[in-house]
């Protein structure tokens, strides 16, 4: 999925956290050099000579189209757009396509393997060794010297087990994304002092933020029964061969269907009206002061109707023969929660010591409880809507009007919405508690902000305490974007690049 963090985002980077050159008019540019948005032409916030592929993909699902078709007729001032990732605030409160990291002629994923380094096999200044784990960064009088690692004993078992170095005559760059790279500096003797010396690894730099301000998208996903004639993405999901191989077919002739698409084709990035406020309850009242009032182009939550079911086996799982199911999925744009993650030994196998923090804040259970209901009300009036997946949605007392063993078919567009009562409510509540999701967009464990406030880089990516080491993926935003994170993650690659090629005196890096 193509999606994209919004200006005020980039501009918290820089003004809240104190990091020239990190604000929204930095960030653009990076943004536009590595995509080329096949969607539409001369778009002004994208990019179009970039390696990066973005369409709408190969097919277009008929359940999405509905939703596009029906959110605007449910949803008060909420129309259908054109542009969902202008990055400002008219790409909030519309109903939009979803574009994808694929390309649109081949139908194949845009990824950056592929687009930044298996061309570059004539490259002598690259060497790649895969399938290793980096235990740590080697240190001479806080000057970082190079790694040690393992070759991976789980990918190369009859490889040489025994540790490995490399040595860096100039720079050492961690990248091992928000789980991997504070995990390498807590080995690597970075971190909280104390905690270092509980697991036992000999300190290098007294650095609390490592691995602290951990931080993703809490997702909910609730599954509904779909009409059998429409195509989703159910067969291919459950592996059905006839179909499997239909679908590779269409897709190697010209790129397209199913298998150049995702599912994920229509959504809206809601922001509440003002008038609306009170639907969030109390929990959410300080949140919107403090975080929310004062930046227009911020949304609280993401919403979609996914044209597959939430897990591969769920007809299996409910006893019934080969089903189709579309799935309401919607995440929590800026959760108020912060997790943390930290290793438990020296042991580069070790599992780690991982907390995401959700569901602590009441503020974010009030964002998905809200989600549920407008996400339903849109579900339950698609002509393709046969009916909730009642064991997948929260269980509501006996006799509640938001039941979800009732109904069977689609409601009129004009037909009342659900009133839940409190006790409804902390069904909604109680389901996701038990229900909710990561999204996969890690981030902020490395945090570049001032030392002083946790913070683990400098503005150039500095490791503070030490020298010649950085940290450059999604580690390092201080806080998030609403966005799913490729684009972001993307952006940051290129914006290092552009940092460590001008320390290292390369010419002709300019954005
Ligand atoms: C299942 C899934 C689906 C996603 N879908 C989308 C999407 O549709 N759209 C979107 O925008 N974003 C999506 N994301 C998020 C996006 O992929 C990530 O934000 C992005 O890849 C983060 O980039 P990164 O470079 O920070 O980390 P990563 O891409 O995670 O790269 C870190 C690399 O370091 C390696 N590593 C870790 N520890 C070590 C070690 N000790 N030694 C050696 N190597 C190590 C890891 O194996 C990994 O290859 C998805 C993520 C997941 C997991």
């Amino acid at each position: 999925m193509y999606n994209r963090a919004s200006a005020s985002d980039y501009d918290d980077w820089e003004v809240e956290y104190n990091n020239p050159q990190w604000g929204s008019k930095d960030i653009l540019p990076f943004l536009q050099r590595v995509e080329t948005y096949q969607v539409k032409p001369e778009a002004p916030t994208h990019g179009y000579s970039g390696p990066l592929k973005v369409s709408l993909g190969g097919h277009f699902d008929l359940s999405s189209e509905q939703f596009s078709e029906i959110g605007p007729k449910i949803e008060k001032d909420r129309p259908y757009a054109e542009d969902i990732n202008t990055m400002h605030a008219d790409s909030l409160n519309v109903f939009a396509r979803v574009p994808k990291w694929i390309d649109e002629t081949t139908g194949k994923r845009q990824d950056v393997a592929t687009n930044f380094i298996y061309d570059q096999q004539g490259n002598k200044n690259l060497e790649v060794l895969d399938g290793c784990r980096v235990k740590r960064v080697i240190f001479e009088n806080n000057r970082a010297l190079g790694v040690e690692f393992y070759n991976d004993r789980e990918i190369r078992p009859n490889a040489d087990p025994n540790v490995q170095t490399v040595r860096a005559s100039r720079l050492v760059v961690i990248s091992a994304g928000s789980l991997g790279s504070p995990a390498i500096l807590e080995r690597s003797g970075i971190g909280t002092a104390e905690h270092l010396k509980n697991v036992g690894i000999p300190l290098v730099v007294d650095l609390p933020g490592v691995g602290e301000n951990y931080q993703d998208h809490l997702s909910a996903n609730t599954p509904y029964f779909i009409d059998e004639s429409v195509e989703t993405y159910d067969a291919l999901a459950s592996g059905d061969p006839v179909v499997t191989q239909e679908q590779l077919r269409k897709w190697n002739q010209n790129g397209t269907g199913l298998l150049g698409s995702n599912g994920f084709d229509v959504a809206i990035k809601l922001r509440p009206h003002e008038d609306e406020l009170h639907e969030l309850g109390p929990e959410f009242e300080s949140r919107w002061k403090d975080f929310f009032a004062n930046k227009p182009d911020k949304p609280i939550v993401w919403m979609t109707g996914l044209s597959r079911p939430p897990m591969t086996d769920l007809s299996k799982a409910l006893g019934l023969p080969s089903t189709k199911f579309l799935t309401g999925a919607y995440f929590v744009t800026y959760p108020a929660c912060r997790g943390s993650v930290h290793v438990v030994s020296d042991d580069v196998y070790a599992p780690l010591d991982f907390d995401t923090g959700f569901m602590l804040e009441v503020s974010d259970v009030a964002i998905l409880r809200w989600a549920y209901k407008h996400n339903r009300e849109i579900m339950r009036r698609l002509p393709v809507y046969r009916g909730p997946v009642a064991q997948y949605h929260p269980q509501f007392p006996e006799g509640s009007n938001a039941a979800t063993t009732t109904e069977a078919s689609p409601v009129d567009i004009s037909a009342p919405k659900i009133v839940y009562t409190a006790d409804d409510d902390a069904a909604i509540d109680d389901f996701h508690r038990r229900n909710v999701a990561t999204t996969w967009h890690s981030l902020g464990t490395c945090a570049m902000k001032p030392r002083e406030s946790g913070g683990v880089v400098d503005s150039k990516l500095n490791v503070y305490g030490v020298e010649g080491l950085k940290v450059a993926d999604v580690s390092i935003p201080p806080s998030n974007v609403n966005a799913n994170t490729y684009s972001t993650a993307i952006a940051i690659g290129e914006k290092a690049a552009l940092i460590i090629g001008q320390e290292l005196g390369i010419s002709g890096l300019e954005i």
